[in-house]
């Protein structure tokens, strides 16, 4: 299939079978969740699955390019990355697992999440340290006799309840320098010493994929097998995860802003107010304009980061511009979509509510806002004070 086929085959799966059941899914309950098993079912039958991750690795991806196209149409719907298996944090966790991990922790850990028989969480930010700067997380791994030993408190772990592992940040290197201090060591959630509670987060009633969870680790013992890439190199392989993960944030962004414009066009033309339809006032045209600009730039910026890393670059720059610029242009557009709908974009008989809620996290999650900016202009401003002036490549 070409990407434009692919494209369109996921859009009228999603079309069909996703966007007349969506506001049963809000609900979050029992019958939502037998309604996403049968949703998964369908789509995998349908070799619509995985589109993250390549062949041999299980999955049906042609690269980061053709899946940041395939992405803006999975991202129109909250649940659509769940149902077709590419759902955060998983995506990011199969990637590095398929980068990093040995031939024995893809078989035994990448090949479920694949196969959608089973879930992950990424459980780095603590509640006690800064989680934009987690070079001071304080969770220890040591190494006793065949064992790490794990200790430590994390939260936002996204994911966790219901899940067969996590991939936990350690300190396991604490004299060595601070990007060097952490490995990543993957843990079964069932193991002794590990507890999870969801805590409750705007935008979901939380239950299974949707958890963001408190995880503590008291004595958590795992085989020294588990470590992931190398001792020290967490930081490492964060970054090549996250980075990666940015973007697919952004794309899934793409397609919820893509989704609110086109829901603020349909209203402002068919509902009127003083005489005349809203898509005559200027004010809407104005944010119909602006709408359409912003999105359109971040369609580009994001193809662009996209084209870099298929190209093996680092695309740093990029992807912080991209991620800060997106997620204000994201809670944008879905505010302005809500205006137009008046209440009615408040209510669940709308997916803007929903929206609506759930995009005030990218301001945060991978970074806040003001991170991105500062590393965006730490290294525009490094080359202009190495005599350099700064290009994109
Ligand atoms: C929905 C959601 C899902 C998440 N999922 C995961 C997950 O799966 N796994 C995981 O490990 N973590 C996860 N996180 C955690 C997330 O990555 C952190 O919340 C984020 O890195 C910020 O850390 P913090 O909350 O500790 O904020 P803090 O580090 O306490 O920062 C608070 C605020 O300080 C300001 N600030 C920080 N640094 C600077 C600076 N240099 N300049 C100016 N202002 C600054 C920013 O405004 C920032 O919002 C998730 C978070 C959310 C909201």
């Amino acid at each position: 299939m070409s990407v434009s086929e692919q494209r369109a085959a996921y859009r009228a799966f999603i079309d069909e079978h996703i966007v007349p059941v969506e506001h049963r899914l809000f609900s979050e309950d029992d019958e939502a969740a037998a309604l996403l098993d049968e949703l998964r079912a369908r789509a995998k039958r349908e070799g619509l699955w995985a589109p993250h991750l390549p062949p041999d690795a299980g999955g049906t991806g042609e690269g980061f390019l053709a899946y940041a196209d395939l992405n803006e149409e999975i991202g129109r719907v909250t649940w659509a990355q769940y149902v077709f298996n590419c759902q955060a944090p998983d995506a990011g966790n199969g990637e590095i697992l398929h980068q990093f991990g040995t031939p024995e922790q893809r078989e035994r850990w990448l090949a479920p999440l694949v196969a959608g028989d089973a879930r992950s969480f990424f459980s780095m930010t603590e509640p006690d340290v800064s989680g934009a700067d987690p070079t001071n997380l304080q969770t220890t791994g040591t190494l006793d006799g065949g064992e790490w030993v794990i200790n430590g408190r994390k939260w936002f772990s996204s994911g966790a309840e219901g899940a067969l592992f996590g991939i936990v940040m350690a300190v396991t290197e604490p004299a060595a320098d601070r990007h060097r201090r952490a490995s990543q060591i993957i843990v079964p959630a069932d193991a002794p010493g590990v507890t999870v509670e969801p805590v409750p987060v705007m935008g979901h009633r939380g239950r299974g994929w949707t958890t963001h969870c408190e995880v503590s680790y008291e004595n958590v013992r795992v085989p020294k097998a588990n470590l992931l890439g190398e001792r020290g190199a967490g930081f490492l392989i964060a970054q090549k995860r996250l980075g990666p993960g940015r973007i697919h944030h952004v794309m899934r962004w793409l397609g919820q802003m893509q989704r609110a414009f086109e829901l603020m066009c349909a209203r402002a033309l068919e509902r009127k107010a003083f005489g005349s339809p809203l898509a005559e006032k200027q004010t809407v045209q104005n944010w119909i304009a602006d709408s359409a600009a912003e999105i359109q730039a971040c369609r580009l910026l994001t193809l662009d980061a996209a084209h870099k890393i298929d190209e093996g670059k680092d695309a740093r720059v990029e992807i912080s511009l991209l991620k800060f610029y997106a997620a204000d242009a994201l809670s944008r557009v879905i505010d302005r979509a809500v205006q137009v709908h008046g209440a009615l974009g408040l209510t669940d008989r709308s997916p803007l509510a929903h929206m609506y809620s759930v995009a005030r996290g990218a301001h945060i999650y991978d970074g806040p806002d003001e991170v991105h900016r500062m590393v965006v202009s730490r290294r525009i401003l490094q080359a202009f004070a190495a005599g350099e002036a700064w290009r994109f490549s």
